[in-house]
């Protein structure tokens, strides 16, 4: 399986790192490896001062797939989950300005914190998925996925002309603003809104 990230999906977050907004979906990936998954604590690295998180809604891939069509985009994606990009930021502005890939500020071990999966509700597809998080109990990030520059579709359209989609790949489809720094002692929470009611989906210590 891979992990997809978009980048640059909300225009206030866009702003808020002083990025243009783009014109295309950002696109990066992440390796397995970076899974966090059952709640687990994540583990500060060494390698880095600036860790940031970014709450982001996840898709689940449901079925193979390339080029696919903007009419059968919907049909390629079945759950979603509630994740976190972890994100060393001042490695990644050191990649930014000397034009080098992310990876080692992207794709770190534990780098990618994911809720369980949940199925998409009719209404989630045109209503768009509900999230926040909570830093030590503050929200600190709430958001709608329609806000978002590239919807889900848009996003399953333009990655597969590039990467074949396959069954269990999962797809981080952005942050909002409010991203922010985490220091180890620190309670991640996440929320998604299903069957009209927010639901505590995600706990992630940092240690
Ligand atoms: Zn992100």
């Amino acid at each position: 399986m891979k992990i997809i990230c978009i980048g640059r999906n909300y225009v206030a977050h866009a702003k808020e790192l002083n990025n243009p907004v783009p014109e295309s979906p950002v696109v990066f990936m992440k390796p397995p490896s970076a899974l966090l998954v059952n709640d687990k604590p994540f583990y500060y690295p060494e390698f880095t001062k600036d860790i940031h998180y970014e709450a982001e809604v996840v898709l689940k891939v449901c079925k193979n797939g390339r080029h696919v069509q903007p009419e059968f985009a919907a049909g390629y994606y079945d759950q979603i989950a509630f994740g976190i990009d972890f994100t060393a930021r001042d490695l990644q502005e050191e990649c930014k300005k000397k034009g080098h890939p992310w990876e080692i500020a992207k794709g770190f071990d534990g780098s990618a914190v994911i809720s369980s999966f949940f199925p998409i509700e009719e209404a989630q597809r045109s209503k768009g998925v509900e999230f926040k998080m909570r830093k030590n109990g503050e929200v600190v990030q709430h958001a709608n996925t329609n806000d978002t520059l590239f919807s889900f579709d848009d996003i399953i359209v333009y990655v597969s002309k590039f990467f074949k989609l396959q069954v269990g790949d999962f797809i981080y489809t952005g942050t909002p603003a409010g991203v922010g720094p985490v220091q180890i002692g620190d309670k991640l929470e996440g929320f998604l809104y299903l069957q009209e009611r927010f639901e505590h989906v995600l706990t992630c210590d940092v240690r």
